[in-house]
């Protein structure tokens, strides 16, 4: 929730960048899912060029996240919600009380 509300000033969970799995057989391991901030973008190969907007960016289009190989990417329609890491200041981190989330180098 903190996710879209911190940058779209909203609460929808299917506008976050982050989303949590639950397994198909429901024994409760829950496995968070969120762009891996990967130094070799394959989502973005080939647009060499536009690699440092877009991991500042946390809107991006939809083709851009389907070419995702970890399938990280929230999409709904057109578009898709990417971990920009809020610039620095993770949202999610800070509400998460269970500190279930941590951000390492
Ligand atoms: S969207 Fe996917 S391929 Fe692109 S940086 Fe994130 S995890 Fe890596
Ligand atoms: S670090 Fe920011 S953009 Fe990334 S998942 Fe958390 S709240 Fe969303």
């Amino acid at each position: 929730m903190v996710c879209a509300l911190f940058h779209l000033g909203i609460i929808n969970t299917e506008k976050s960048a982050i989303r949590v799995k639950k397994d198909d057989l429901d024994t409760s391991l829950n496995t968070p899912v969120f762009c891996r901030q990967c130094k070799e973008m394959k989502c973005l190969e080939g647009e060499e060029g536009i690699k440092d907007k877009a991991r500042n960016r946390f809107v991006w289009s939809r083709v851009h996240a389907e070419r995702c190989p970890f399938d990280a990417l929230s999409i709904l329609e057109e578009k898709a919600y990417h971990c920009n890491l809020c610039g620095g200041d993770p949202q999610c981190i800070k509400v998460c009380t269970p500190e279930a989330i941590r951000l390492v180098p």
